[in-house]
């Protein structure tokens, strides 16, 4: 049985691939959801009998953006934090309050606004931080709209409070288990290989997990056959050496691996970027929340070395009230500008290279570097189309500059993921976007209303 050809052709394609290569008037035909073919458009057009053809001329192709770390579940309060906001203040007196009492459909509908924004901006894989309760509503808004993705539950089991948050060593471990069978098992596919969304156990940071439950969550990545996340370690240099401690203990706990994604990772020292690149771990850079968090990246941030040592560094955007924005166009002008600038070098982490950590980074943070992360044969069909006629791409000398620099990501005009065009010419083609927008602006207000808190803004509404 032979799938559906679809044939893009006439654009400018930077495949990201072993050799780099950039391919003007390039076409990459697609048969169901795998790239089957990229070249020169005279030399494919002739090898197939498109179902469809889709003309991307004055259209720059590139894959689809990898977002390493997302929280889904905080979006749908989006700069509530005031940002004046201690941030000892903000999980007990911002976040908790929220988050104790929020209910499937808010999960839902904050998942799709994030979502919505990735896709707009060029993102099509996600890893998310931790879905606070309802990892189904999650699976459903993604599932609706169409994105690629890694689910997974906020979890941990050293905090008493907020009471719904409390979990046992052993109930944070079933409920993994449970989350991990039932995603990646009762699909169709073994493993979820062929499912655009799988789950994997994602746990919190130092303090908020035992050592009983860092081995377990591993073992059960191992057993699935999937990744491990590990949020917000390495975070604060104002605890001193302290801090520095993960990366030696988790490697006494035996856990560095190549399935392991640590985030943040900001205050590191050499013993530990040697760890790092010993066992292959991957890093997540998430330098939108570091500056709103004032991690002193620039200071202290280790990620230029990293990416020396041959280490993954993807990007992430973090959250709604620490980012606030999951656009990964904003997020690679920031790497690639922040370090030349405090080192004084313009050697820093080049345009290239802040592309590569969006895209090939990414994909090997998330396990999927077969899949996405490059436009190549065999590979899933997850591209994005950038309208050249926009004046963030004027003039068109270098596109690799343009896309760092100047693009935006206003300019994205149509996205394919797993072969599939979810949004044609700046319209979703799966949802309603107007509709999700007045259920999320109602639903968020009255979020707010019910968990006491109180939108500070210091100019007044009159
Ligand atoms: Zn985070």
């Amino acid at each position: 049985m032979s799938s559906k050809t679809l044939l893009i052709e006439n654009g400018l394609l930077i495949t990201l691939d072993a050799e780099r290569r950039i391919i003007p008037n390039g076409s990459v035909a697609i048969e169901g959801n795998r790239i089957v073919d990229v070249g020169k458009s005279e030399e494919i057009r002739w090898k197939f009998q498109a179902d469809r053809v889709l003309d991307a001329r004055e259209k720059v192709i590139l894959p689809g953006f990898v977002d390493a770390h997302v929280h889904l579940s905080e979006h749908i309060i989006r700069g509530l934090v005031p940002d004046d906001a201690p941030l000892h203040a903000w999980l007990p007196e911002w976040l908790f309050p929220v988050y104790s009492i929020l209910t499937p459909e808010e999960e839902y509908y904050s998942a799709m606004l994030a979502f919505i924004e990735m896709i707009r901006t060029g993102t099509t894989t996600f890893c998310e931080a931790g879905t606070l309760f309802d990892v189904e509503s999650v699976v459903q808004a993604a599932e609706d709209i169409g994105i690629r993705g890694i689910v997974g539950r906020w979890t941990w089991d050293l905090p008493q409070t907020p009471l719904r948050m409390r979990q046992t060593t052993e109930e944070a471990l079933k409920q993994n288990e449970a989350l991990l069978s039932q995603i990646n098992r009762n699909r169709n596919h073994p493993n979820g290989r062929d499912s655009r969304i799988l789950a994997w156990p994602i746990i919190l940071g130092i303090g908020t997990v035992s050592d009983e439950l860092i081995k377990g969550a591993k073992s059960l990545a191992d057993s699935y056959g999937v990744g491990f996340s590990m949020m917000h370690l390495a975070t604060d240099p104002a605890s001193g050496t302290k801090d520095t401690v993960p990366v030696s203990h988790l490697e006494e706990l035996g856990i560095l691996d190549k399935n392991v994604k640590l985030v943040h990772m900001v205050y590191i020292q050499e013993k530990d970027l040697e760890l790092l690149q010993q066992y292959q771990v991957s890093v997540v850079h998430c330098p939108t929340a570091a500056l709103r968090h004032m991690k002193g990246i620039t200071r202290y941030g280790r990620f230029p070395e990293m990416l020396d040592k041959g280490i993954c560094v993807a990007l992430g955007g973090d959250s709604g009230n620490g980012s606030n924005h999951f656009n990964m166009c904003r997020i690679m002008y920031l790497v690639a500008t922040l370090y030349k600038d405090s080192r004084m070098d313009v050697n820093q982490i080049p345009a290239e290279t802040a592309l590569e950590m969006g895209t090939l980074h990414g994909a090997r943070a998330l396990l999927m570097q077969d899949q996405v992360g490059s436009i190549q044969v065999g590979k899933k069909a997850d591209l994005v189309l950038f309208d050249t006629r926009h004046v963030e791409w004027q003039p068109l000398l270098h596109p690799i500059n343009n896309l760092i620099y100047s693009v935006s990501g206003h300019s994205v005009d149509t996205v394919l993921i797993d072969g599939e065009i979810v949004l044609e010419r700046g319209k979703f083609t799966r949802i309603n976007e107007e509709e999700i927008y007045s259920r999320v602006d109602q639903l968020s207000k009255r979020l707010v209303q019910r968990s006491g808190l109180q939108v500070k803004m210091k100019w007044k509404e009159v």
